[in-house]
């Protein structure tokens, strides 16, 4: 069972070094693949990516929450979405995606449509291809 990188993901990027096998790609966002993603394939699920994310979007796959509950003020960013946002990542590089929203304290969210995205990405998107034209943002 693989670990998921869910669209509470907003590109810092702290996950993708920690990665003993390497399996953490982030996508190219100008092709509307806005988030990081982890191929399950490839995941030995050391779990080692979980404590390096800021913004807790990293779940085992038999975890992720049909009913995230938001803390209020975190994000989800995925392609569709309209809302600004801006943030430095965990190189100190600048990151800027308009394709979030803002969740409001107490708002239900269900995380478990990412599962699918993790896997097209490798299965029918870019995949591994996506870090040779990687910007670092
Ligand atoms: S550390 Fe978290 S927010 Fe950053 S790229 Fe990894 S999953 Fe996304
Ligand atoms: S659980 Fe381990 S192997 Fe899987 S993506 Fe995270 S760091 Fe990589």
């Amino acid at each position: 069972m693989p670990h998921i990188i869910t669209s509470l993901c907003v590109r810092d990027r702290g996950c993708i070094e920690v990665c003993p096998v390497e399996c953490i790609v982030p996508g190219p966002s100008s092709e509307g693949w806005t988030m990081v993603y982890i191929d399950a394939d490839t995941c030995i699920d050391c779990g080692a990516c979980v404590p390096e994310c800021p913004f807790s979007a990293i779940y085992p796959e038999d975890e992720v929450p049909a009913a995230y509950t938001a803390k209020g003020g975190e994000y989800i960013n995925k392609a569709g979405l309209t809302g600004h946002y801006e943030g430095t990542n965990h190189h100190g590089k600048q990151v800027v995606l308009e394709t979030t929203r803002q969740l409001e304290a107490g708002e239900i969210v269900d995380l478990t449509a990412d599962i699918k995205v993790n896997n097209d990405f490798f299965q029918s998107g870019p995949g591994y291809s996506a870090k040779d034209s990687d910007q670092g943002s």
